[in-house]
């Protein structure tokens, strides 16, 4: 929920032609107000036209997506160096570049972490490769297309850099993605042969393991662990799991398929428990905490309201259906629960914390099962901070109505200079963020676990009635 205001004025080397009368070499507000005329003029316009002028028109398009991704670039460039050129210190210009991306990242509808990539990519367009940022700008290539030429030349030098954009930039027009990315590559190399070397210490230095909800239909009950290796690394966890399930087919005779064996052998390695083998069941005995947070109608009355699962971290992995969950609360080894909306309660816990200075204990877990994800708007990163929204020190409660829960990069981008939240409706839990520039954008908790659709109060109020119907529940049932 933007509020409609134009791009500050930017000094630019060179304007599109035809921009609602600004002066050359300068855009400015007429320039917001042209687009955003543009954009209503698209949303209008007839296609009951002939297809030599569909097929014209798709192109034309096509280009101007282009254009708009490189005005985006210069624009978002231009902002970053003139706060880093003021901040002093690497720490201020770190902050700096943040604050910028932040609000790049709102205006974008992305998160923060894309809109850091996107600001490197524009200073690194705009500084080194200005003729892959002309192609750009000119439609020749798409902005994919220029995040691919950004992701090779990165490992280069400023000057080398110059050298690869004067190379590649004629040949980039013909060339599909695939094309343009080894284009690079191959530049690269020859440009700087310990290039090679260098892309592979990033691309080690990268190594991860990520979780989340597996694509379509199966995201509810099943999830994608992915582990970003080196690749003779990636290649022995492969052939080790695959010559387990081997063994055991073949040997002892077990009748799970090869992909079952592989994934019970990893769950069982992993978190030092038998996995699913001889449970006759899918879900194995985890040792490692996973927390459910459901109604007390799904769980003990075979309810259907979905239940949030979490971590032992408190970050959620979105719903699972309420029959899996009482599965999962069935066959865990040990699971923490908690009854929402069970019984109204007074409220009280949240006015006992208000003198506190940090969220901790039950507060930050119902903050965090509350926000589910980051509160800023297209975040969705998993929430690490339950924050004040109005900060302790200037008078702002302890408590859940005075809660946000943050990811690591906006909870940073939230303390910079010029930044300000504040819950303007308490009703659904409204929080409104202001950055430097004035931009507003508003952003709700998502629906909380349960049937009914309740206002935000109701809940405080329900939730806070309930603490203590947490319990372990052990092995053999629910209650
Ligand atoms: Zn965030």
């Amino acid at each position: 929920m933007g509020m409609g205001r134009s791009v500050a004025a930017a000094p630019l080397h060179e304007a599109p032609p035809q921009l609602g009368g600004a002066p050359p070499g300068r855009v400015g507000l007429q320039a917001g107000d042209e687009v955003r005329a543009w954009v209503h003029v698209l949303g209008q316009a007839p296609v009951d036209v002939a297809d030599a002028d569909r097929v014209d028109l798709i192109g034309a398009l096509e280009r101007l997506k282009s254009a708009a991704a490189a005005m985006q670039a210069r624009l978002a460039a231009a902002m970053a160096d003139e706060h880093v050129a003021r901040a002093s210190g690497e720490r201020a210009r770190t902050q700096a570049v943040r604050s910028v991306a932040g609000q790049v990242g709102l205006a974008r509808r992305v998160s923060p972490s894309r809109a850091m990539t996107f600001v490197g990519l524009a200073r690194l367009l705009s500084h080194d490769l200005p003729e892959t940022l002309v192609a750009l700008a000119a439609g020749e290539i798409s902005e994919w297309q220029a995040v691919l030429v950004g992701r090779e030349a990165a490992v280069l030098s400023s000057a080398d850099r110059a050298a690869l954009d004067a190379a590649l930039a004629p040949r980039l027009g013909p060339l599909g993605d695939r094309g343009v990315a080894q284009e690079a590559r191959r530049l690269v190399d020859r440009v700087d042969p310990g290039a090679v070397a260098r892309r592979v210490r990033r691309a080690e230095a990268d190594r991860c393991v990520t979780v989340r909800s597996a694509p379509g239909p199966a995201g509810c009950a099943m999830a994608r662990l992915t582990a970003t290796l080196p690749v003779a690394q990636a290649v022995a966890v492969y052939a080790g799991l695959r010559a387990h399930a081997e063994a055991q087919r073949n040997q002892h005779g077990d009748q799970r398929g090869i992909g079952q064996l592989m994934s019970d052998e990893l769950v069982a390695r992993l978190t030092a428990r038998p996995g699913a083998a001889g449970s006759g069941t899918a879900v194995g005995r985890v040792q490692v905490e996973v927390g459910l947070v459901m109604s007390e109608r799904s769980l003990l009355r075979g309810g259907a309201d979905p239940a949030v699962l979490t971590d032992d971290r408190g970050r959620t992995y979105g719903h699972v259906p309420a029959f899996l969950a009482r599965r999962l609360v069935r066959d865990a080894d040990r699971a923490w629960l908690t009854r929402l909306y069970a019984a109204p309660g007074s409220g009280q816990l949240v006015t006992m914390d208000a003198r506190r200075r940090a969220f901790s204990g039950r507060l930050r877990r119902l903050v965090v099962w509350r926000d589910q994800t980051c509160r800023m708007p297209w975040c969705e990163a998993p929430v690490r901070h339950a924050d004040h929204v109005r900060a302790h020190a200037a008078g702002g409660a302890t408590a859940l109505a005075n809660a946000a829960g943050l990811c690591e990069a906006c909870n940073y981008v939230k303390e910079s200079d010029g930044w300000r939240a504040g819950v303007v409706a308490a009703q659904g839990h409204v929080i409104e963020f202001t950055t430097p520039t004035g931009h507003r954008y508003r952003s709700q908790p998502p629906p909380a676990p349960g049937h009914h659709p309740r206002s935000l109060d109701e809940h405080v109020e329900l939730l806070a009635g309930d603490w203590d119907d947490e319990c372990d529940v052990g092995r053999g049932g629910a209650a």
